[in-house]
């Protein structure tokens, strides 16, 4: 579980007032992180259908239990911060996941290189080009394959601290094999209530269905 980054340009945005509503984010079939129920209730972290697809489509979350060992993979999460003043809620939203295509990975290392980064900020512009979203880092995942659990190694935190320390800064384990994941937030790799929507929007199937 060892990860070396090399360089990051984690610029954090400035939190946007607006309110949590759960029936506008949730719009799909919802899957938690499994130590949201430990998370503060303060602090939410949601990923849109298309993030989460881009992310299952990487660690290839569907395939299942396979036999074969599964390197290490990584990525980071593009999104915005919010507010909720009335209800007290700290939320990022996800937009769009970047994988670190060109890692590299072992079943217990990943070295996200300095040309990875370039590349992954350079995707991160273009996306932003695209869509005129203004997204921003708002945190990193990585998978735990085979029989490894979730969790925030030493290593892991270490990289938290170092570049991901931000409050409303995030971090998700996964295991694609064994369906498992967990969530993290700030410096002190708290337990988080993560959402994932795994079902795509009524929009997004309108669209599809426009091709
Ligand atoms: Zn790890």
């Amino acid at each position: 579980m060892k990860i070396t980054i090399h360089s990051v340009n984690n610029s954090a945005n400035e939190e946007l007032c607006e309110s949590y509503d759960e029936f506008a984010l949730f719009d799909g079939v919802v899957h938690s992180s499994d130590n949201a129920p430990e998370g503060d209730p303060h602090h939410k972290l949601v990923l849109k259908h298309k993030a989460v697809r881009e992310i299952f489509d990487f660690i290839e979350w569907d395939r299942g239990e396979r036999p074969d060992s599964r390197d290490e993979q990584g990525g980071i999460l593009l999104g915005k911060r919010y507010y909720d003043a009335k209800k007290e809620i700290h939320f990022a939203v996800v937009s769009k996941a970047i994988t670190a295509d060109d890692a590299v990975g072992s079943s217990g290392y990943l070295d996200i290189t300095q040309e990875c980064w370039r590349d992954m900020h350079k995707k991160k512009d273009d996306y932003n080009e695209a869509t005129g979203e203004d997204a921003v880092i708002v945190g990193w995942f990585h998978t735990h394959p085979n029989s490894l659990s979730c969790f925030m190694s030493g290593t892991d935190r270490n990289t938290q601290d170092l570049f991901f320390d931000g409050d409303n800064t995030y971090s998700i384990v996964f295991n694609p094999q064994r369906h498992l994941l967990k969530a993290f937030r700030a410096r002190e790799c708290y337990a988080t209530q993560a959402f994932l929507i795994t079902t795509p929007t009524k929009a997004e199937v309108e669209l599809d269905g426009q091709d």
